[in-house]
């Protein structure tokens, strides 16, 4: 569109603020004095019209001459005027605005917004103006801060997400945890509190700076008054990559009651002052605490089932199934450097007067001093296990004849100074009897060894206790002769089907049924019964365990068609059994032959007898286990592979070891490992049984700790009638 003003010019006069006034102002006056002079004009005009005279110029003339003045009088005022106007009214918009916009620019809080909104701009409109800008202001600074507060909280939820790869010690996953955390927030030091034995706790500290003592005086303030009745609270210091140290503020949650691996209270030293994520920071703390306290429960919880694998849990010795795996290491490790060594069977003369006459309790207290005694007398490199009951073994590497007779008989050397307080007061002592067996010459084999051992020992206690005794060529070939007599037992018993069933109850702790039989393998001989601890072990060397077995279930299921039992039965199963290709095709055609449901019908599994191959065995168990069969893990506990089983096997309960059960009213930490079975076998829905209940209180403390089913002497002894 053609307009005659430049565009610059333009611009100016119509959007700038200033301009605009001016030209509105300038229009304004100019009309009002074009309007006033005109006036003026045609008044005067009129009046010299009237009152001219000759030779006197006329009024047209006379307003002729003065035109230009008049323009210039009518013209000049209204500039000056709009000018002054534009001026003033410039000067006055300008400054609010100005005021406005340094406002703005400092609008960093609340205080300020504050400020502005209690500020008079001048104008009515400019004010309304100012209450838009501050709503804008308002809704802006909220979007923010919640925008602020939902990322520090995401950030720090993530800052607990652990790695797959578990650390196994739960200071690691604590550190992990506040170098994370001190990437969200700025950390002075983060802590966690644990309770303790004897109303101790211990509050571990994780420092980003040097350590501070009246931060630390601070935390122990807190829990002083959250717990009044604690006696002592230790400290422990772990440094971190130090920071710059910030003013610090305690943000900390600190409860009463300890919860998942003993954690009570946690919190930080922040430099933080934003009240809001300061209650974030407040709120995540509970999580913190969880996933620290979990950490050290899965640290503890790992310590016991390792611990318990290798070790016997009265004595603290090594077990059995170590015993075991260390003599065979051993062995190879002879036979490739050409070295020999010794076995010491070590038995306890009198222990069955002592436990007879003093009970059980005081039999445990005077085994684990006599452990501890084994312990200090042996050598460090000398393997000391607790083979059962009152039997020890020893494994003494690199050792000569002479070296061998000499530690067994420093060792009774010892013993003549040992003694235990009996509750009456007095003291109590014991005497051994140890047999000694070297390799290569009295065995080769892990058996050979240990067989001639405990029976020189034998020999040893027969002749008059409190020897030690080296075997003589007959006493070697008597050993051959004593295995190759179980072994003839065995074979005879299959010959002429001498297997039969014992029943031992398993009762249900809720309602006192009988909820289901263990199947027990004996074997007649000369009349007598003869159990399968005496036996099964050759039965499973000489490879004719499944075939007992397979004939032990015939003769069970045929006798309980008889009666009017309708609950399952437990069979014994040694996983090499299981992993035999006709076993499944076997146990089938059995049942079908008495007509008897496979939902009845539960395997135990043993690790006595490991099978190499996990997988192999998961293959066979799960196919059982379509049939509608169940299984149990047997003497759960007892070693590493009960989780094994657990974790690849279809379990449908599991048997904790009876050595836990017997000493769940005396040892805290089987009771605390009892515990965390159930606790396991509970969320894996799994049922458990307590194997080796002797007494009404073991019986009730089982049923208290929530087990599910008994068995033992308590409840039942296995008896060939049902
Ligand atoms: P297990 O399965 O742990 O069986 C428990 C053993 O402890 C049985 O000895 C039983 O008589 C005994 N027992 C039960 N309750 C108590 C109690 O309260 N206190 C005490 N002190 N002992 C109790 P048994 O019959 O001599 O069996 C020894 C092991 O032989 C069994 O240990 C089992 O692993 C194996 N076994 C037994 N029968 C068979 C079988 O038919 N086949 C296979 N493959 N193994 C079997
Ligand atoms: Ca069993």
């Amino acid at each position: 569109m053609g307009c005659p003003l430049p565009r610059v010019l333009r611009e100016m006069l119509y959007r700038s603020l200033t301009g605009f006034i001016f030209i509105t102002a300038l229009a304004v006056s100019a009309l009002t004095s074009l309007l006033v002079f005109g006036v003026i004009g045609l008044i005067l005009t009129d009046l010299l019209s009237h009152t001219g005279t000759a030779g006197v110029p006329s009024a047209q003339e006379i307003f002729g001459e003065y035109l230009w003045e008049l323009l210039l009088a009518s013209t000049l005022p209204p500039i000056v005027g709009a000018l002054l106007v534009t001026y003033v009214l410039r000067a006055k918009v300008s400054k609010a605005i100005r005021r406005l916009r340094e406002k703005a620019a400092r609008l960093s809080s609340n205080p300020l917004l504050e400020e502005l909104s209690r500020e008079d701009l001048g104008f009515y409109e400019l004010n309304l103006l100012r209450d838009s800008f501050l709503r804008i202001a308002q809704t802006l600074r909220d979007t923010t801060a919640s925008r602020d507060i939902t990322e520090l909280e995401l950030r720090l939820t993530k800052a607990l997400v652990i790695p797959s790869d578990v650390p196994k010690k739960w200071d690691d996953t604590a550190r992990t945890v506040a170098e994370r955390l001190s990437e969200v927030v700025p950390l002075n030091c983060m802590f966690v509190g644990f309770s303790g034995e004897d109303g101790e706790a211990v509050v571990e500290f994780f420092w980003f700076c040097d350590r501070d003592g009246s931060y630390e005086e601070e935390v122990k303030e807190r829990i002083r008054k959250t717990l009044p009745g604690l006696k002592e609270i230790k400290l422990r210091a772990h440094s971190l990559t130090a920071g710059d140290k910030r003013e610090g503020e305690l943000v900390g949650v600190f409860f009463r009651d300890a919860s998942v691996g003993g954690v009570f209270c946690s919190g930080m030293f922040i430099g933080e002052r934003d009240s809001a994520r300061l209650k974030v920071v407040e709120g995540f703390l509970p999580a913190l605490m969880s996933v620290l306290g979990s950490a050290k429960a899965l640290e503890e919880y790992a310590r016991n089932i390792e611990y318990y694998a290798t070790r016997d849990p009265l004595t603290g010795l090594y077990n059995q199934r170590v015993f075991w795996e260390l003599l065979e290491y051993e062995i190879e490790r002879a036979q490739r450097r050409g070295y020999s060594f010794a076995v010491l069977m070590i038995d306890l003369d009198n222990f069955k007067v002592i436990n007879d006459t003093y009970g059980h309790d005081f039999g445990d207290k005077f085994l684990r001093e006599f452990a501890k005694l084994m312990r200090k007398t042996f050598r460090r490199e000398d393997i000391v296990a607790r083979y059962g009951g009152d039997e020890f073994v020893v494994i003494l590497p690199y050792a000569s004849e002479e070296e061998a007779l000499r530690s067994a008989r420093r060792f009774i050397e010892e013993l003549d100074n040992f003694y235990v307080e009996a509750p009456d007061g007095k003291p109590i002592k014991a005497t051994v009897s140890i047999g000694i067996a070297l390799y290569p010459q009295h065995g080769e084999s892990t058996q050979e060894l240990f067989l001639t051992a405990d029976n020189i020992m034998y020999k040893a206690k027969a002749e008059g206790k409190s020897r030690v005794m080296l075997p003589t060529d007959t006493d070697l070939t008597r050993t051959a002769e004593r295995e190759g007599k179980v072994g003839i037992l065995v074979l005879e018993a299959l010959e002429k089907e001498l297997v039969l069933p014992a029943f031992q109850p398993i009762v249900d702790t809720k309602t006192g049924d009988v909820h289901a039989y263990e199947v027990l393998m004996r074997i007649r001989e000369d009349g007598k019964l003869v159990n399968a601890s005496r036996f099964i072990h050759v039965a499973e060397r000489m490879g004719i365990i499944h075939r007992l077995d397979h004939l032990l279930m015939d003769r069970a299921l045929e006798k309980v068609k008889e009666t009017d039992f309708s609950g399952r039965l437990f069979f014994n199963l040694s996983p090499r059994s299981l992993v035999l290709e006709d076993f499944l095709k076997d146990v089938i055609e059995l049942v079908e032959k008495h007509d008897f449901d496979p939902d009845r019908m539960v395997f135990e599994i043993t690790e006595r007898d490991t099978v190499k191959s996990i997988d192999l065995l998961k293959g066979f168990a799960e196919s059982l286990k379509r049939e509608g069969f169940h299984f149990a893990v047997d003497d759960f506990g007892s070693g590493f592979a009960s989780f094994l089983y657990l974790k690849h096997l279809p379990v449908d309960y599991v048997k904790i070891e009876g050595e836990f059960v017997r000493s769940i009213l005396s040892s805290k930490m089987d009771r605390a490992f009892v515990i965390s079975i159930i606790a396991l076998a509970e969320t894996l829905e799994i049922k458990t049984i307590a194997e080796f209940v002797e007494s009404e209180e073991v019986f009730k403390a089982m049923k208290g700790v929530g087990v599910n089913y008994v068995q033992g002497y308590y409840v039942g002894k296995p008896r060939t009638e049902l």
